[in-house]
């Protein structure tokens, strides 16, 4: 039986991937919908190779000349309502969330709200709004299957275990580009050092936040969401080969760990097919040629940002979707090369500290904690 899949974020990294593990099986699936923010050049590209039932262009700009140009004859949305609708359409029987940011957050919810199964790739989504996503995911009795490989390596380490079980977790992080450096040379990290990660090929925003290790911790936040684990049971290894992808400790002691080569094709897949593996030749790990692993504790003073997740989410509330909004302003602008790396965890520790926390907030206590973060940044920053 085919499944009928819709990919929110096609041309971007984990979109593209998710589209090698659909060729794996092409008779399979069956596209719905490729959305996309402004790329319409890839994708005509995919749309030649994958015949989907309709598009969704986000950026309107970009809507308008796609329509001048193109000799699609599918259905094509517009707008955020657009990728919304994509993503809710009943058809799906499975959706992958890989948009950036917290433009990821209604069209993750409309998906949910339809009852297909959600591949979820978007962490900022769990972060600004986890406890909203993962209630809505509860009452629709939907799975959350993460794309993170971190959190794919729980799940499969929990395959047929008891989670009252678990004594806690450990999530392995690479330590990024500058695991090494000395603290005083933080001031002067460039753009192309912090966009050269030693382990992972993905996105220039989440590699940013490889390199500050913020991405460890949204993906601290996206555990303890997806796993309804308090934050003192979830633990951060710096593992600077990224073969272990994440461990559970449970209650007698024992550890169960997920090993493989870096690829995010293989937490895609598994989220595609779960709970099953699918046969895949893409290269093997060869313990031999690897011949150590090595451990260190993470380095709160050079990478700050892994102390504010921490701290944001004991707060709770809208600390998180302040944190998340904050840090995405600060990495654009640090793409924009306008502002230093170091400046990052300082402009989110400035939000934290002066911007109205709000407990268990509504989506529309989100979205304003979300919008006044953004502002206050931008105006900290001129
Ligand atoms: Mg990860």
């Amino acid at each position: 039986m085919s499944k009928t899949i819709s990919i929110l974020g096609s041309t971007g990294s984990i979109g593209c991937q998710t589209l090698q593990v659909i060729d794996i099986a092409r008779d399979e699936w069956e596209i719905n919908y490729l959305t996309v923010n402004s790329k319409i050049d890839e994708l005509e590209k995919q749309i030649l190779l994958y015949n989907p039932r309709g598009v969704a262009i986000s950026d309107p700009h970009y809507y308008r000349e796609f329509k001048k140009s193109t000799l699609f004859k599918g259905e094509i949305l517009c707008g955020e309502e657009g990728v919304c609708e994509a993503a809710g359409d009943s058809r799906n029987t499975i959706v992958m969330s890989s948009l950036v940011g917290f433009s990821g957050v209604m069209p993750t919810l409309s998906a949910i709200e339809s009852g297909a199964i959600l591949a979820l790739a978007n962490k900022e989504t769990l972060v600004s709004a986890g406890e909203i996503i993962t209630k809505a995911a509860k009452q629709k009795n939907v799975p959350i299957l993460a794309v993170d490989s971190e959190h794919s390596a729980i799940l499969q380490c929990l395959t047929g275990e008891d989670s009252s079980e678990i004594e806690k977790i450990i999530l392995t992080a690479s330590g990024g580009p500058f695991r090494q450096l000395p603290l005083e040379e933080f001031g002067e990290i460039t753009l192309a050092q912090a966009l050269r990660h030693p382990n992972w090929s993905m996105g220039n925003k989440i590699t940013i936040d490889s390199a500050t290790l913020m991405n460890k911790g949204f993906e601290v936040i996206e555990a303890k969401w997806l796993f309804d684990l308090s934050p003192e049971k979830i633990d951060v290894v710096v593992h600077p080969q990224s073969i272990i992808h994440s461990l559970v400790q449970f209650i007698d002691g024992s550890v169960k760990a997920q090993l493989g080569t870096p690829d995010m094709r293989v937490p895609i897949a598994f989220a595609l097919n779960y709970p099953h593996h699918i046969a895949m030749n893409f290269p093997r790990l060869d313990l031999l040629s690897i011949g150590n692993l090595s451990f260190y504790p993470p380095d709160l003073q050079k990478f700050p940002c892994l102390q504010l997740a921490f701290d944001a989410l004991k707060v709770g509330g809208t600390a998180t979707a302040i944190l998340n909004a904050a840090n995405e302003i600060a990495v654009q602008e640090f793409l924009g090369e306008k502002i230093k790396f170091t400046d990052i965890p300082k402009l989110i520790a400035k939000a934290l500290d002066n911007i109205q926390n709000v407990p268990h907030p509504s989506l529309d206590e989100i979205a304003n904690a979300d919008a006044e973060t953004r502002a206050y940044v931008r105006k900290e920053m001129h």
